[in-house]
């Protein structure tokens, strides 16, 4: 499809029709308890695109124990086999792209192009783990003291459970079902309520690859806390893996002490994006578009605080300002649009909320930072400079289209003023200097740092963060231990 432009209304009820809206337990698509549903909303009109299955209780439990009930033989396949249906499902996801975006566009309201972006890298999980699973080793070595020896074994940690955010819909669920079958475990999946279309799709499409029937099932609900509490307590599951806030992030914690859940956290961001005076000025622009501007701003990795030296911080302003307001704004379908809108009306309000309390507390707005009107939950792209410390946007994740600029004077206080956060996902520096690069990017506490780039995310890199950022490694060589346990076997020589 490209930048192409579908018919839409035709496209749209044909993808529709052939798009999963049922749970999906055991290796079957079944109804909810009582056929429940609950619709899935466009976010570029507001209005219903169509009724998924509202799991229950009861529903969350059936799939759990058909994850349970498969584990012993998933885990003992191959993992050859497992390689070989996570690379027919990689073959099958590009096969499908051009429905698996249009699909994600209407329930996520990501610009098109953006959509066929994800799906590519979301398929990258599945080629990267298919390389993992054949990889998995162990190891055999003396005792220091001797007369013994040691045998390291991995073995699949069992039943999962994978709750996933909106935002990336088809990249955090084979970030994680990825790593999962390609060790050996089953999982039940959660996504989001916004967003169950494109899960559903991607566990249709291994189903076609050939997973076994209770490999992976789905739970779609409207009630997460009351389906997924239960799950986590039942002892049955012996992993958690969540992407999303870290306020939830902390209340899964909790659940999963109950049980000793082993857990994987990908939580929230705060990403710092620091430009020195010797930076590229126009690489510096551009990767501060690509940090703040893609999927709308709504990203854990998104800038949230632009720190410029104060002797370059005009000049940038005003280059980022030209090119920010030049971005075209409007339905992710439609052709040219780099923008689309926001998930919710709660998430454009607090938006605004955010860009009203950074202007009241002294912060300029250079372009953007008015609500629009009319259908759907459009926020323009928004510079704002000279936002203070004090501002809410210094401590809380925008999640939106708006690009904060502060002044700083010298490395130390910026190095300190990145770091004055709760939060450890990811940092931005834009310097020539080797030296300084090098210095900042080992004193920024954060798990990752894009260095004169504005995006780390990649399948084959480890994607995590520190602080309250999370627990643990999504993506790289060290994924899958995510999903493995270590046994250790001695023996005794006689
Ligand atoms: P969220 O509100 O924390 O929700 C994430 C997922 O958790 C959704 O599936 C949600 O279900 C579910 N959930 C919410 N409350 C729950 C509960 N009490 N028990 C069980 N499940 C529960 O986050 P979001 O708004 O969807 O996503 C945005 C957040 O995710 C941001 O903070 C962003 O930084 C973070 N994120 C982090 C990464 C990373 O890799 N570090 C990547 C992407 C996003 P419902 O949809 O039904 O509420």
């Amino acid at each position: 499809m490209g930048t192409s432009q579908p018919d839409t209304s035709t496209t749209a009820q044909a993808v529709f029709e052939r798009a999963p809206q049922q749970l999906y337990v055991g290796g079957r698509w079944v109804d909810a308890e009582r056929g429940a549903t609950f619709d899935v909303v466009d976010p570029s009109t507001g209005e219903a695109l169509c009724a998924v299955a509202d799991a229950s209780p009861a529903d969350g439990r059936a799939a759990l124990e058909a994850a349970a009930a498969a584990q012993a033989s998933f885990a003992a396949t191959s993992s050859r086999e497992r390689a070989d249906t996570l690379m027919r499902a990689f073959d099958l996801l590009h096969d499908r792209i051009d429905d698996l975006a249009l699909l994600m566009t209407l329930e996520m309201g990501k610009p098109l192009a953006e959509a066929h972006g994800e799906i590519a890298y979301a398929a990258e999980f599945l080629r990267h783990f298919a390389g993992e699973a054949v990889r998995i080793d162990g190891g055999y070595q003396a005792a220091p003291a001797g007369g013994a020896r040691f045998l390291v074994a991995k073995q699949p940690v069992g039943p999962c459970l994978l709750i996933t955010p909106w935002n990336f819909p088809m990249a955090m669920a084979t970030r994680k079902i990825g790593p999962a079958i390609a060790a050996g475990c089953t999982s039940v999946v959660k996504p989001a309520q916004q967003t169950p279309l494109s899960t559903l799709a991607f566990v249709d499409i291994l189903r076609e690859a050939g997973l076994p029937a209770g490999a992976v099932n789905v739970v779609t609900t409207a009630d997460a806390t009351g389906v997924m509490e239960p799950l986590i307590r039942s002892g049955l599951a012996r992993k958690l893996s969540f992407t999303g806030s870290t306020k939830v992030g902390r209340i899964l914690l909790e659940q999963c002490a109950d049980k000793v859940l082993r857990t994987s956290m990908e939580l929230g961001g705060n990403a710092p994006f620091i430009v020195f005076e010797d930076a590229d000025l126009d690489e510096a622009v551009d990767g501060a578009i690509a940090a703040k501007m893609r999927n709308m701003g709504e990203a854990c990795t998104a800038a949230n605080r632009i720190y410029v030296h104060q002797e370059i911080i005009e000049e940038f302003g005003d280059r980022l300002t030209e090119k920010m307001s030049a971005l075209p704004v409007g339905r992710g379908v439609d052709d040219g649009v780099r923008v689309g809108p926001l998930i919710d009306e709660a998430a454009r309000r607090k938006v605004s909320e955010l860009v009203a309390d950074a202007v009241q507390q002294g912060a300029r707005v250079l372009t953007g930072g008015v609500t629009p009107t009319g259908q759907g939950y459009f926020y323009p792209p928004t510079v704002l400079t000279d936002v203070p410390r004090s501002a809410r946007m210094a401590d809380e994740e925008i999640f939106g289209p708006v690009a904060p600029l502060t002044p700083f004077k010298d490395e130390t206080e910026v190095v300190a003023a990145a770091n004055d956060t709760e939060f450890g996902l990811v940092s931005y520096v834009y310097t020539n200097d080797l030296r300084r690069a090098l210095r900042v990017a080992e004193a920024i506490e954060t798990g990752m740092v894009g260095l004169n780039q504005g995006v780390v995310s990649n399948p084959a890199a480890p994607f995590g963060g520190v602080k309250q950022s999370g627990l643990g490694r999504e993506g790289g060589p060290t994924g899958i231990e995510e999903f493995l346990e270590t046994k250790y076997i001695g023996i005794a020589l006689a």
